[in-house]
């Protein structure tokens, strides 16, 4: 075989398969090096399983409670090994779409655990050596462990084990509320989980606007999901079926099993001046931020880092994109605020839950933040003008359509 390479990328997630795709219409061959599935995290373990449960719950849920919509769904159940089936099978039908395009695109998949050994040298768990003129090392990150609470796969679940779980739990402790613990824990209490969230900070999903974060406790409260806030794990005790967590506060929860979801750390990697991609950047660890990167490296598409979206999935949706109002100085900006409710369509949906905040500076808008049905699409409607820079004036002179959610981004303008 021809070991001589344009470039060698190690790791087959968002980061290294944008680059591999893109790599021969660019001129370049391309050696791409996966130890485990084409897709990463992402397709495998992240972003694509948890959103195909994640709609069987919100199916579920809504089902139960569709008396109102004039429906009667009676004995409605959930067959859990089904759901898990479904998910399997998504993940195994995009995969091999992916393996089809890798393949297409000119590029050599070596599906075998790989090392930098110089500047322009990769080898193979085989031993094989690859000599590539690059090297982009794109080997993404893991789920992180906490001291007390390490994985032991089957009482204390990272975010890998709950992909595989044979069976709901009837009561589950979610450690941290970041975007994989809330959008678990509405999986698991939209399936009727008594689920409990144990965060560190103030407020739940303390990434996002604080009136985000606020409005979330009020939507968990109303749907019993308990959570304790300035609060950590002191003591541990697991028994059969049970495990007991002290928190720093004194209380005590009791649970089938806990997830620990507290963010994720990179895989170690000797680097070599190499270009590391995605999650293993130390940057913004999103799927759309690390398949961007590869753009930017493989094709010069440059993007603003500062306008990165962001999602968390179940319902409703949660989107945001711009600066946070916590961050904005007092007096120097304008704010809009509608109620989801106040929309047509949002009432014809029942799903009135929610609002469209925007903070603007200068006639141009700067930060986003939506609770909302359709957020994750909702967002792009903004994130678009913000990349642009079209002042709201300008925006003003758009044709919405009604019944719309995005008539609400409409109805905002005329209040910033
Ligand atoms: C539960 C969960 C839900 C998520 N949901 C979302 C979401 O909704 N939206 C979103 O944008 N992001 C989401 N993410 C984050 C997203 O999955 C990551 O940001 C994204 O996968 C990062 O892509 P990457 O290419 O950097 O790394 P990864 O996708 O992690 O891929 C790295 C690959 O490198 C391989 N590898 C590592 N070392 C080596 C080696 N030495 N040799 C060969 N191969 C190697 C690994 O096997 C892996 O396949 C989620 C993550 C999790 C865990």
């Amino acid at each position: 075989m021809e070991n001589n390479f344009d470039i060698g990328i190690i790791g087959g997630g968002p980061a290294g398969y944008t680059t591999a795709l893109h790599s021969k219409e660019e001129g370049f061959s391309a050696v791409l090096f996966e130890m485990d599935e084409l897709g990463g995290t992402c397709l495998n373990k992240g972003c694509i399983p948890t959103k195909a449960i994640l709609h069987s719950a919100q199916m579920y849920k809504e089902m139960k409670n569709s008396t109102n919509l004039g429906i009667n769904a009676e004995n409605v159940t959930v067959d859990f090994q089904k759901v898990m089936e479904r998910k399997n099978e998504i993940v195994l039908k995009l995969r091999k779409m992916l393996e089809l395009s890798i393949k297409n695109s000119g590029t050599t998949v070596i599906k075998l655990h790989a090392e930098i050994i110089d500047n322009n040298k990769i080898r193979d768990n085989e031993g094989n050596i690859y000599n590539c003129k690059k090297i982009i090392i794109a080997v993404g990150a893991k789920p992180r462990e906490i001291k007390g609470l390490e994985f032991d796969h089957k009482q204390i679940l990272s975010s890998d084990d709950v992909l595989n779980l044979e069976k709901l739990p009837k009561s589950i402790t979610i450690i941290g509320s970041g975007a994989i613990g809330i959008e678990w824990a509405r999986i698991f209490s939209n399936f009727g989980v008594e689920t409990t969230i144990v965060e560190m900070a103030e407020h739940l999903l303390p990434i996002a606007d604080i009136e985000v974060s606020k409005r979330l406790e009020r939507i968990f409260k109303g749907e019993k999901v308990k959570f304790y806030l300035n609060n950590c794990v002191e003591k541990v005790e697991k028994s059969e079926n049970n495990v007991k967590l002290t928190l720093k506060t004194g209380e005590e929860i009791n649970s089938e099993c806990v997830l620990v979801g507290v963010g994720r750390e990179i895989n170690n990697f000797e680097n070599h001046n190499a270009t590391v991609l995605g999650d293993a950047s130390r940057g913004i660890q999103l799927a759309h931020f690390a398949s961007k990167q590869a753009l930017e490296e493989i094709k010069g598409i440059h993007f603003d880092k500062t306008l990165v979206p962001s999602v968390v999935y179940g319902t409703p949706e949660i989107a945001w994109v711009g600066v946070r109002e916590q961050d904005l100085e007092p007096d120097t900006y304008k704010k809009s605020m509608l109620l989801i409710s106040s929309l047509g369509k949002a009432q014809c949906d029942n799903a009135t839950e929610g609002f469209i905040k925007i903070l603007s500076q200068n006639d141009r808008i700067v930060g986003a933040h939506i609770v909302s049905n359709e957020a994750s699409a909702l967002i792009m409607e903004i994130l678009i003008a913000m990349q642009n820079n079209i002042s709201i004036e300008k925006l003003k002179e758009i044709c919405f359509p009604h019944p719309t959610y995005s008539e609400g981004i409409f109805d905002s303008l005329f209040k910033l």
